[in-house]
């Protein structure tokens, strides 16, 4: 939805501060890469997409079906839906770990489980590159 979204809506930015505020260094809208992702961790080889509940269809309140003309949103809903599953699969086989921040997540008293959560998925992506590495060296994890 990027003709509708903003670049820098307030449920990425709150996530964006977040990764900040815990070390995390990223980059941001990295065109070349499938989807645009709008949080890029090179060093985790992760992306983390901040969507909107409504246009990307949560599981939450937030993602209703308008009343009027249900059709054109059911529609629109599939083409979005469809298009973050693409690009998930396209971003996964080129070998990165994604993860998906519901704008529904980012409130003040759900924020603390968010952190947790980013914590543990991005802390296992680094943990897996170096074991990855490790295997590679053919060593017993030591690296010299
Ligand atoms: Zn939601």
């Amino acid at each position: 939805m990027s003709r509708i979204r903003g670049k820098d809506t307030a449920p990425e930015l709150i996530v964006r501060r977040l990764l900040h505020a815990m070390g995390y260094r990223f980059r941001l809208h990295v065109s070349h890469l499938p989807g645009r992702p709008d949080v890029v961790l090179p060093k985790y080889r992760t992306i983390v997409f901040v969507h909107g509940c409504f246009w990307h269809r949560h599981s939450c309140a937030a993602a209703y079906m308008p009343k009027t003309r249900p059709s054109f949103w059911q529609a629109k809903f599939d083409s979005n839906v469809g298009r973050d599953r693409r690009h998930r699969r396209a971003l996964v086989s080129a070998g990165w770990k994604v993860i998906v921040v519901w704008e529904c997540q980012t409130s003040g008293e759900v924020l603390t489980r968010l952190a947790r959560r980013l914590k543990r998925l991005l802390d296992g992506a680094s943990e897996a590159r170096l074991a990855l590495r490790r295997a590679k060296l053919g060593g017993c994890g030591s690296t010299w």
